[in-house]
């Protein structure tokens, strides 16, 4: 037993030899093993008894029942020697049925991760496993992929190792539904990270130490590399949920960068770093005139749900924070913060679930509070984070009626306890608050009016108001870890980017949000498409293979500037009005109810008027300090513009500040190397060990595994590809290990030099000369021979039939 194989999480990483033997010894005949479909388990193993015409009977090994079936719906079956493969682009057949075996059979054995060529595919294990430990972390530093199993600390530190030996920034890029497994793995990778970016700092340190003779430092402090880790309990409290599919699910994206210096050594880190803003001086957030501020940065991150703070749908609820807050950790906080009635008793966050099984509210709170403190975020600025969260609550609760005969509402309530409350956490003056909802002021030519509200106009803004409010804390939330991230004095040599964001969604009604969702993902596809494209066009181009070259990356370029060009939707309340999109995933039809609602997203511009007066809730004037109010504007203008920015402000849309996000991230992503995690939901229940097998298909489709599997060079395209897969030559082979596999084929020639190049040569050509093989199916390089798809099988079953 090596020292690897005595780790408690070693028997989740790769087979022993006695069970890799045991898999290898199965009996096979590649003439009779198949995979037939069924309904059930996607596909099962059966024997082909007899061939009539197009049709094969065959007998199903689990249960012995006869099947008559169309030839062309059975697929081959690897040899037993690829049983659990770890990458399974070694595989020589590479079917649908085999890939879905080979996943399958590793996540029974609990291997969750599976090399998929230049993917790493992870099934959600739905269990801790003992393999993100700091053994097996250490295991995995400095070693190549192909040295250790599959694993996605082997991708980060191929990543780590490409940073400093290439100079080259890099990315990981961690897809997949929800559920999936996207943000467990970042973590995981950013801890990675962060230990090999200290061990780097220690080393570092201990020989400077033992230069001047002194002892290395060991006393308890607080690291860049802990609170790097500590913005995951702070994002997670306001930006998850639960969800009907998700206990924890993400309802944000994130772009976080670490640096690290020319040695290794972590420099800083950034989340949604956005390096136009900072340039442009003047930004512009929900369609309202901003100032430049410290919170107009644009990434991900602004994709944060925020139907979600007033609405919840069945099994769900909204943001954590809101239920942590109740959860009695802090005695005595809802004193504080004059939460008098029960949590229940809280519309805007009660509407379905108010507690997760196996999660600890109270326990979560103690960890969101020691994170805000090891990221430095003072006790009034978190107290004023939980009176923003407190006034929406109150919010929800307030009560309006209609005054008779007119379209004016009014409050309904003793002004002393919900809005008066609100109105104290905000430190606003409450009959200004009050006004400013049931009578908003708006600016007619040269003149102010009220403008009278009914009680769904009111109700409408107190909801709008409460996202908003919520959104732009998240923000802020997001700039001040960044603030405390932003490490000064050390030199930012590169970075490694890690991206978590949703995965392509297809559901039963897809609207605006699904729309964007699914176009950052067309992005990312086409970024991948273009990476492979170059990549294999650089292995060729070294091979010295002759090979024109079609770039199928510009294949989603059509979809990709439809949506940029803003597809309109139909003007009215359309109920069936629809566009479909044809996306690289699948037909998507979109249904376009409230779209030019859900762009403009406006807010009740008196009421942040009132919210900039504050008297004592610091946070809320940052929230709101980058938006200009129109009676702002007004002052400003008739000062001559003397008030910075007032005069100049434009509008954005939220679908600007989405493109506008999108475009950042895609900028800084085309300046890495990057490496793909496909993160897979084995099931539906939550269960461990349980695969749906056609979810499963489903997300191999989706996310592009099976495509680029197949035809390395050209994921995409149907029609294109029949045609153009017949050139590409998608499987490869060492001249070494060729000719020591298929010595057989032609003993004399495989020893007739020196050269393994010149064997491999011989070898082939034999098989040509006796008609077994077409120069057109094989290219000789450099160093491998590359075969077109399906032409190693077929040499596979001539080195059989000698055996
Ligand atoms: P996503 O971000 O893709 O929506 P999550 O990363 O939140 O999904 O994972 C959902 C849940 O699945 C987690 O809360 C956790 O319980 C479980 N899970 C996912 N990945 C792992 C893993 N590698 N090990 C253990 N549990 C996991
Ligand atoms: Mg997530």
């Amino acid at each position: 037993m090596n020292a690897h194989e005595k780790d408690p999480g070693w028997q989740y990483l790769r087979l022993t030899r006695e069970q890799m033997l045991q898999e290898t010894s199965k009996p096979y005949d590649s003439k009779k093993n198949v995979w037939i479909p069924d309904a059930e388990e996607g596909y099962v193993a059966g024997q082909i008894v007899s061939k009539k015409g197009d049709t094969v009977t065959v007998t199903v090994d689990s249960t012995g029942a006869e099947k008559t079936l169309k030839k062309d719906l059975v697929q081959e079956v690897n040899p037993p020697k690829f049983e659990k493969t770890e990458d399974m682009s070694n595989l020589t057949f590479l079917n649908d049925a085999s890939v879905l075996h080979n996943l399958r059979s590793r996540y029974s054995a609990m291997l969750i991760y599976t090399y998929s060529g230049l993917f790493c595919v992870v099934i959600n294990p739905y269990k801790r496993l003992p393999i993100y430990t700091d053994s097996v972390a250490r295991m995995f530093m400095g070693k190549r992929r192909n040295e250790m199993p599959p694993h996605l600390f082997a991708v980060s530190d191929e990543a780590y190792r490409n940073m400093l030996q290439n100079r080259e920034n890099q990315s990981m890029l961690i897809t997949g539904e929800s559920g999936a497994g996207k943000t467990e793995n970042t973590k995981k990778v950013i801890a990675y990270f962060a230990a090999v970016g200290a061990s780097q700092a220690e080393a570092a340190e201990a020989a400077a130490a033992k230069k001047e003779k002194k002892e290395t430092p060991k006393e308890k402090r607080v690291t860049l590399e802990d609170q790097i880790v500590r913005t995951n309990p702070v994002l997670e409290a306001f930006g998850n949920a639960k969800t009907v599919r998700n206990n924890n699910s993400s309802r944000f994206g994130k772009f976080i960068r670490i640096m690290f210096n020319k040695i290794g050594k972590v420099a800083s880190c950034d989340i949604d770093h956005s390096p136009t803003i900072k340039k442009a001086g003047l930004k512009i957030q929900n369609q309202h005139r901003v100032r430049s501020g410290k919170l107009s940065n644009v990434g991900p991150a602004d994709l944060l749900e925020k139907s979600r703070v007033i609405r919840q749908a069945p099994g769900e609820r909204c943001y954590h924070i809101f239920y942590q807050i109740f959860s009695g950790h802090r005695p005595d906080l809802l004193e504080i913060l004059k939460l008098h009635r029960p949590l229940k008793d809280y519309w805007y966050v009660a509407q379905a679930e108010l507690t997760i099984d196996g999660v600890d509210d109270k326990e979560e709170f103690g960890m969101t509070e020691e994170s805000f403190d090891i990221l430095l975020f003072s006790e009034k600025e978190k107290m004023d984070c939980y009176r923003i969260i407190s006034s929406i609550m109150h919010m929800g609760i307030m009560k309006f009626k209609q005054r008779p005969r007119e379209e004016q509402a009014e409050p309904d309530e003793d002004p002393d306890t919900e809005p008066a409350r609100a109105a104290e956490m905000f430190g606003v003056d409450l009959d200004q608050f009050l006004n400013a909802f049931v009578k908003p002021r708006v600016r007619v030519g040269n003149e102010w009016v009220s403008k009278g509200q009914n009680v769904d106009q009111v109700s409408w803004a107190m909801g709008a108001m409460s996202k908003a409010l919520y959104a732009r804390m998240f923000k802020w939330l997001v700039y001040k870890c960044n603030l405390t991230l932003d490490q000064k004095g050390l030199t930012r040599d590169y970075f490694i980017g890690v991206l978590d964001i949703a995965g392509f969604e297809i559901f039963d009604l897809n609207s605006f949000e699904q729309l964007w969702i699914n176009f950052v993902n067309e992005k990312l596809q086409q970024f991948f498409n273009h990476h492979m494209f170059v990549l294999e066009q650089e292995e060729y181009a070294r091979e010295g293979i002759e090979w024109v070259f079609i770039d199928f990356g510009l294949d989603l370029q059509a979809c990709i500037e439809l949506i940029e060009k803003k597809p309109k939707p139909p003007k009215g309340k359309q109920a069936e009005a629809h566009i479909a999109m044809k996306h690289y995933a699948g037909t998507v039809r979109y249904n376009c109810i409230n779209w030019l609602e859900k762009n403009k997203d406006p807010l009740n511009d008196t009421v942040v008027q009132v919210m900039k007066g504050s008297k004592t809730n610091q946070l809320l004037l940052d929230v709101w300090a980058d938006y200009v109010t129109q009676q702002e504007a007004a002052e400003s203008a008739k000062s001559g513009g003397g008030k910075k920015g007032g005069k100049s402000g434009s509008f954005m849309t939220v679908s600007m500040i989405y493109r506008e996000s999108l475009n950042n991230l895609m900028n800084m992503l085309n300046r890495t190397h990057p490496h793909f995690i496909r993160c897979i939901i084995p099931n539906e229940k939550k269960q461990s060990g349980l695969i749906d097998a056609a979810l499963v298909m489903n997300q191999l489709t989706c996310n592009g595994v099976l495509e680029a599997l197949r035809y390395p060079c050209f994921p995409r395209s149907p029609l294109e590809r029949i045609r153009i897969c017949r050139k590409g030559f998608p499987n490869r082979m060492l001249h070494p290990d060729f000719t020591q596999r298929y010595a057989i084929l032609a003993s004399q020639e495989a020893r007739s030099s020196e050269d393994p190049k010149a064997c491999a040569e011989k070898i082939l050509l034999r098989l040509v000369k006796d008609k077994k093989l077409d120069m057109e199916n094989f290219r000789i390089g450099h160093t491998k021979v590359f075969f077109k798809a399906g032409i190693v099988a077929h040499v596979e079953d001539l080195r059989d039939e000698k055996l």
